[in-house]
């Protein structure tokens, strides 16, 4: 028996497990198994490294509900085995993918690091070496044998964040990342430097692992605009078996105040149909009732989604809804932080 860190590297697709042909000069896939080959310098880490790969590895764009239950069921059928996890998927949707994560495990005691890279892991100028690195050292990392991270989390560019606060903000750039409202958990530099005051503490060490897996697909982002028509809310308001809207508004959560608009919402709440209010800024927090142009929404029924993120507001939604809670329930239990995806403050 070794007590080195057992770490589980999981590979679900995307840029960082490709290489490059050089005869036809066309990205592939590679064997997965094979990558303590490939890169060798994993063999300097500090731990022992499993490697499992879905047998069909996706582009990101391709991710649903069903993969995030595979990518969840991976990581419970070995999670007394394994120290920590280091998940990889394309980079275009891991901010969705790793906050449902979040939202699936309950009482999570090891770390979940997601990452990718922007360029193939084969590619001379690679971003994915470190990215790779970085998120296994994270999840190996111990403090009075215990681990310092207990939350899902997103790795890149030497940025480790709270992934339920992510948003992809560069299709181009290393630096495709970006926490808005929340601080990176840890920098790495020379050193891997931890900001251990806004890490995630697990209230109770004995709770056991709950992973919730009924997901609920029946949502909808709704983006407003100047000029958006009666005809478009109430379309997809009215869309057969819709149980939750994220209704992404303006500045501090405000939107018309025209009649049509606030009786097409009242309407759906009516309905048993969940709107919870989200911002479109970068940054910042939805104030319900703070200008006369959200009071509204507030008096009809719409939920305040402080300073959630719309990726973190989607997989949310699609935990709750599934979890078929009343109307008051669930507007309490989203208004508060389960996973630490609002502030405090907010
Ligand atoms: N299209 C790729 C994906 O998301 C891009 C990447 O891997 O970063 O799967």
């Amino acid at each position: 028996m070794t007590n080195k860190p057992q770490i589980l590297l999981v590979y679900t697709g995307g840029t960082i497990g490709m290489v490059k042909d050089y005869e036809s000069g066309a990205l592939k896939a590679f064997d997965f198994s094979q990558i303590l080959e490939r890169i060798p310098e994993l063999r300097q880490l500090n731990c022992d490294i499993e490697t499992i790969s879905f047998n069909k590895p996706i582009d990101s764009s391709n991710m649903n509900t069903d993969y995030f239950v595979q990518i969840a069921e991976i990581i419970e059928n070995s999670y007394a085995k394994f120290d920590g996890f280091v998940v990889l998927t394309g980079s275009d949707t891991m901010a969705y993918t790793s906050s449902v994560i979040s939202f699936m495990f309950e009482n999570l005691q090891k770390p979940v690091i997601f990452t990718g890279s922007q360029l193939p892991i084969g590619d001379l100028r690679t971003d994915a070496k470190e990215n790779l690195i970085t998120s296994i050292e994270v999840a190996c990392a111990r403090k009075n044998n215990k681990p310092i991270i207990s939350e899902v989390c997103l790795y890149f560019e030497y940025k480790l964040y709270r992934a339920n606060r992510t948003t992809k903000i560069n299709a181009e750039q290393f630096e495709a990342f970006a926490s808005m409202n929340y601080p990176p958990l840890a920098e790495s530099g020379v050193h891997l430097f931890f900001n251990e005051q806004l890490l995630y503490v697990p209230k109770d060490n004995s709770s056991k692992l709950v992973v919730r897996k009924r997901l609920n697909r029946n949502v909808v982002i709704l983006k407003l605009f100047p000029g958006i028509t009666k005809e478009v809310v109430q379309s997809i308001l009215t869309i057969k078996n819709l149980k939750g809207v994220v209704l992404e508004t303006y500045g501090a959560g405000n939107a018309p105040t025209e009649k049509w608009f606030i009786d097409l919402l009242k309407q759906a709440i009516n309905n048993d149909i969940r709107i919870v209010n989200v911002t479109q800024c970068a940054g910042g927090s939805v104030i319900m009732g703070h200008y006369e142009t959200s009071i509204k929404l507030k008096k009809v029924g719409v939920v305040g989604g402080k300073d959630i993120t719309t990726e973190s507001a989607i997989a949310k939604m699609m935990y709750l809804i599934g979890e078929e809670l009343s109307k008051n329930e669930f507007k309490a239990i989203f208004e508060t932080s389960l996973r630490g995806e609002i502030s405090k403050e907010s």
